[in-house]
């Protein structure tokens, strides 16, 4: 059974894309630590991370770093923290967060609580200021 990234990949679920290249995806994670919190996948289902191909993981974290530079574009923060988990969902990613205290990278934390148009309007925004 594919997972719920996949299925957004393929348009089945929608989600809050920020960019996506033929092997990558970004969108905004509707549970948010910070606001701008940001999942970014490789189209290639794997489940750990580390399991990825050395190639797909090097172009993940490439992906990641255009990611981060339009989320410190967008949004006022101290910095862009980058954390892997995957308890939840078992399609390797990468949770990029922008931080201004230790707590905000903390995913026992309270999470942001986002309307849709919110969370639309965000996604744009991050969105306009990705160069690929
Ligand atoms: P983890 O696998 O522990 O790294 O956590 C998975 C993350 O994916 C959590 O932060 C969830 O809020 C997020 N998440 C789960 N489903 C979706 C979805 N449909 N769209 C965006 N984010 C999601």
């Amino acid at each position: 059974m594919s997972s719920i990234f996949t299925k957004i990949i393929k348009g089945e679920i929608p989600s809050y894309k920020i960019a996506e290249d033929e092997r990558f995806y970004a969108f905004l994670d509707i549970n948010p630590n910070a606001k701008g919190h940001t999942l970014v996948i490789p189209k290639k289902e794997v489940d750990k991370l580390f399991d990825l191909d050395a190639e797909t993981y090097v172009g993940l974290m490439q992906f990641a770093h255009k990611v981060a530079k339009a989320l410190e574009k967008t949004i006022d923060c101290n910095r862009v923290g980058m954390t892997v988990v995957g308890l939840e969902v078992p399609h390797a990613h990468v949770h990029l967060i922008p931080i201004n205290r230790v707590s905000d990278i903390n995913f026992t934390s309270k999470k942001l609580a986002m309307q849709q148009e919110d969370f639309v309007k965000l996604a744009k925004e991050i969105s306009r200021n990705f160069e690929s």
